[in-house]
């Protein structure tokens, strides 16, 4: 393939000022070769020319929290009650086929693809999104989940999950990633944090956790009340924490926080919490509808920007909030951050990348990173960030990952 060279009205590179009337010039490998004003920007003779009237490009948006494998299952689980919301997704999630998942996720990522999304962390396990990300070439890090709240299970869980990962791993090649997700201190015992962390770091992956989310979580480690401590209960599982901790205490004392721990919803917690996070390095996949769907409260976001965590969007699964609507979240995001539009437009891109750990290779438009882009149409005479923040997904009329047109 030679060269490819998109133009349009407006570029946002994120990392540098807009751009109006500019042009990228994306090499054979799919990276981005040159950027600038469009009469700056070469036009080699062999390069397929593409220029769009109506829009702006601007980097591939990463969507920081997903669960492709649910892809489908939206409507299907309506329960107010958390607990009962997930029972229910895994009853669900019992008659489905393997063949149906790797359909469901290979569905999702063309979607996020639609939607302007060219890079995803995803959290599942099935093992079906990274085999989709492997097959259709799309880019991001698939965490694989370990659950299991009786300690003295854990060795054998462990062998299972180990022997999981490495069947897994054939499908981290090029820009696809395994990671561990060790689900959420109501399905995961201490030792098992303790020990898919340990595993985490002697293989080099990263970690993606569900922390703080519900209440009720922070009642099972207080004293062990609650929805969760209750159904625990009555299937045998003693108290959780032998003293009253916070949910981010309790994965720090297991050594889940690190700077490659991803930590999605991060609603309950308080300064002290925020403290052990920004000591830690951690990163949060900020995910404000679903935030409200299933708890009716904010994450306490603008401390973390505050403090200067790494901060992502996501949006969850589908079973949450259908469909996925990834500027959408940001706009809730923007509401509780003061986030300017230039900022909002940044968490989307280069501040997902930079939660994920792959800031050097996409998440703005700059030479040597992939070309990893969408071209969103918005009306003329327009500030082109505002633009893209008031945009639907029916808006998006390209994208492009690592140079190869997806939508
Ligand atoms: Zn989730």
């Amino acid at each position: 393939m030679a060269g490819l060279r998109l133009a349009a009205p407006w570029l946002l590179p994120v990392d540098a000022p807009p751009i109006a009337d500019g042009a990228v010039l994306i090499d054979e490998r799919g990276r981005i070769a040159a950027i600038g004003p469009d009469a700056a920007v070469p036009v080699p003779p062999d390069a397929l020319i593409q220029r769009f009237e109506d829009a702006v490009l601007l980097p591939g948006l990463v969507n920081s929290h997903t669960h492709l494998e649910l892809t489908g299952f939206a409507g299907m689980a309506e329960e107010a009650d958390f607990w009962e919301w997930i029972k229910h997704i895994i009853a669900l999630k019992a008659t489905r086929t393997d063949e149906d998942f790797f359909h469901a996720a290979s569905r999702g990522i063309r979607e996020c693809w639609a939607a302007g999304v060219t890079t995803i962390c995803d959290m599942g396990n099935t093992g079906s999104v990274i085999a989709a990300m492997h097959e259709l070439g799309a880019n991001g890090i698939a965490h694989h989940e370990a659950f299991d709240m009786h300690t003295e299970e854990t060795p054998v869980v462990m062998k299972r999950f180990s022997r999981q990962l490495d069947r897994l791993a054939r499908h981290a090649t090029g820009r696809v990633q395994v990671g561990v997700s060790p689900h959420a201190p109501y399905t995961v015992s201490g030792p098992l944090y303790r020990a898919v962390s340990d595993l985490a770091r002697s293989h080099g992956v990263p970690i993606g956790v569900h922390v703080a989310e519900p209440a009720d979580e922070s009642a099972l480690l207080r004293d062990f009340t609650g929805i969760f401590a209750e159904a625990l209960r009555a299937r045998g599982v003693e108290r959780v924490s032998d003293e009253a901790i916070s949910p981010i205490a309790w994965l720090d004392r297991h050594g889940v926080l690190t700077p490659r721990t991803l930590c999605a919803h991060a609603i309950h917690t308080d300064v002290a919490d925020t403290a052990i996070m920004v000591r830690r390095g951690v990163a949060v996949a900020h995910c404000p509808r679903s935030n409200r769907r299933h708890h009716h409260v904010d994450a306490p976001v603008a401390r973390y920007v505050d403090h200067g965590l790494r901060i992502g969007i996501g949006t969850d699964s589908e079973v949450s909030v259908s469909p996925l609507d990834l500027i959408a979240e940001a706009r809730e995001a923007r509401k509780l951050t003061g986030w300017s539009a230039a900022e909002t437009v940044r968490a989307l891109t280069l501040g997902g990348a930079e939660a994920l750990g792959l800031e050097t290779s996409c998440g703005s438009l700059a030479v040597g990173k992939w070309a990893d882009m969408t071209a969103i149409r918005i009306p003329a005479a327009t500030s082109p960030a505002d633009a893209v923040l008031a945009s639907g997904t029916a808006d998006v009329a390209a994208t492009w990952s690592g140079g190869r047109r997806v939508h």
